[in-house]
C-alpha cells in the first residue's frame, strides 16, 4: 500500500466508483499529490510552490520552432520511436556530453513525457512478481508504476540531512526476486546530486546481482553543485542501464510532453512495443521543436539557466528560513524538502492544506514522498521554477503566516 495523503483524497462519489467495479491494481494507490495539490491552491487562489512546471516562458527559439512545425504541417503521427531529427539530435547529446556511443535506429525511444517512459520502461522488463527497489524519499510514480507491471516497490529509506546512500544498506535489501533498482539524480525531492562513489555502489550490486538500472536523469542540466554522473557510462552497466530523461524541465516545456529513453537494442524492442500501445508517439511538432532546441542553444543557455535557478534558489531558500523552515539548499534539480517542525506540531498533510488555505502558500505534504507516511509528516517540498517575484511574493507571505503562528 502506497500510504498517500488519504485525508486529501476524500472520495467523490461520482468520479469514485465503488472498488468492486475497478481493478484491483488501481486500489493500492491514490491519485497524484502533487497535481492534487495544484487543484487545492487554485481553488485558494494560492501561489503554486507544490507542481514542478516553471511560470516563465519557454525559449523563444523553441516556440519558434513548434509554431514553424505545425506551419509546415508535420501535423500527423511522427514515427513510433521518435523523429529522426529528435533521436539524431538526442544520439548527438549523448555522444558529446557523456561520452555514449547511441544507435539512433536500435536504441532510442520518445516517449509523452518521462512518466510514460518510466511506466513504459517498467512494463517492458519487470515481470509480475518481480521486486523493484526504490530510494526513498522518492519521486511518486515510482510505486505506481510497479504496482501497474504486477511487480513490489521495495523501499530504501535514506536518512535526512545527507541522503546518502550506502552499498550495504541497497544491496541487503537484493533477494532472488529483484530485478531493478530506479535512481534519480539530481534528485526529486532531496536535491542530492549522487556522487561517483554512490554510483559506482549501484553498479557493483547490479553487476553482482544480475539487476536493470533505471535512472531518472530528468534534472540533469540543473545542477548547481557536484557533477551528474551516468550510470549507463560505468564499467559494465550500459548493456544494463536503462536511461530516461526529456526536454520538459531543460526548456521549460512541461506540457509538451517529450521524454526520452535510451536503452540497449534488446530491451528497447520490448519498450518500443509498450510504447506504441500506449501512446502510438509524442507530439510530432514539439519533437521537432525540441530538436531544434537541442541543435541549437549552446552552453550559454544552459549556463544561464542554471544561474536562473539558483538565483531562485537564495530567493526561496531564504525566505523558507526567515519564515522558520528548516531546509538546505539543494545541489541539483528544483525542489526543497523543508522540516516545519519549529512552525506547528500538525502533521504534514494539515499543515500543507492550511498553509495553502490561510497562508496563500502551495506545498506538497511530505508523505507523498515516503512509503510509510510518518516518515515524511514533518516536512513539505516546495518548488522554486517560478519567476523571482513570484517567489518574493511567495516569501512575504510565509513570513505573515509563520508570525500568525
Ligand atoms: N515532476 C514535477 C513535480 O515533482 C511534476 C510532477 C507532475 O505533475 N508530473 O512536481
Amino acid at each position: 500500500m502506497m500510504g498517500r495523503l488519504n485525508s486529501l483524497s476524500q472520495p467523490v462519489p461520482a468520479m469514485t466508483p465503488a472498488p468492486t467495479r475497478t481493478a484491483h491494481r488501481t486500489h493500492s494507490f491514490t491519485e497524484s499529490v502533487i497535481r492534487e495539490m495544484t487543484r487545492v491552491a487554485r481553488e485558494h487562489d494560492a501561489i503554486n510552490l507544490a507542481q514542478g512546471f516553471p511560470d516563465f516562458p519557454a525559449p523563444a527559439l523553441l516556440k519558434e520552432a513548434a509554431c514553424a512545425a505545425i506551419r509546415a504541417d508535420v501535423n500527423q503521427y511522427a514515427i513510433t520511436w521518435g523523429t529522426p531529427n529528435l533521436r539524431k539530435a538526442l544520439a548527438d547529446k549523448y555522444g558529446s556530453l557523456y561520452g555514449m556511443d547511441v544507435d539512433t535506429e536500435r536504441e532510442i525511444t520518445v516517449t509523452c513525457g518521462a512518466t510514460e517512459a518510466m511506466v513504459a520502461v517498467m512494463l517492458a522488463t519487470v515481470n509480475p512478481g518481480d521486486e523493484v527497489i526504490v530510494l526513498e524519499p522518492f519521486y511518486e510514480n515510482y510505486g505506481p508504476d510497479a504496482v501497474l507491471s504486477q511487480a513490489t516497490p521495495v523501499f530504501l529509506p535514506l536518512e535526512a540531512p545527507d541522503y546518502r546512500l550506502e552499498r550495504d544498506r541497497l544491496e541487503a535489501l537484493v533477494t532472488d526476486r529483484t530485478r531493478a533498482i530506479v535512481l534519480n539524480t539530481p534528485n526529486n525531492p532531496t536535491g542530492r546530486v549522487f556522487d561517483r562513489e554512490e554510483l559506482q555502489a549501484v553498479a557493483d550490486v547490479c553487476r553482482e546481482h544480475d539487476l536493470l538500472a533505471i535512472t531518472d536523469e530528468i534534472y540533469e542540466h540543473i545542477l548547481y553543485e557536484g557533477q551528474h554522473h551516468v550510470l549507463a557510462t560505468f564499467e559494465g552497466m550500459r548493456e544494463r542501464t536503462i536511461v530516461i530523461s526529456g526536454l520538459s524541465k531543460t526548456f521549460s516545456v512541461t506540457g509538451w510532453r517529450v521524454g526520452t529513453i535510451i536503452a540497449p537494442a534488446d530491451l528497447t524492442v520490448a519498450i518500443r512495443k509498450v510504447h506504441d500501445f500506449l501512446t502510438v508517439g509524442a507530439p510530432a511538432p514539439l519533437q521537432e521543436a525540441c530538436a531544434v532546441g537541442m541543435n541549437e542553444l549552446g552552453p550559454e543557455y544552459y549556463e544561464g539557466m542554471v544561474q536562473g535557478y539558483r538565483e531562485r534558489r537564495e530567493v526561496l531558500i531564504s525566505a523558507l528560513r526567515a519564515a522558520g523552515f528548516k531546509c538546505a539548499p539543494p545541489q541539483g534539480a528544483y525542489y526543497v524538502l523543508a522540516d516545519f517542525s519549529d512552525l506547528s506540531d500538525e502533521d504534514d498533510t494539515t499543515f500543507a492544506k492550511r498553509l495553502t488555505s490561510q497562508g496563500g502558500v502551495a506545498p506538497v505534504p511530505g508523505s507523498s514522498f515516503f512509503s510509510r507516511p510518518e516518515r515524511g509528516s514533518k516536512f513539505v517540498r516546495f518548488v522554486f521554477c517560478k519567476q523571482i517575484e513570484t517567489l518574493r511574493a511567495a516569501g512575504e507571505r510565509l513570513r505573515t503566516f509563520a508570525s500568525l503562528a
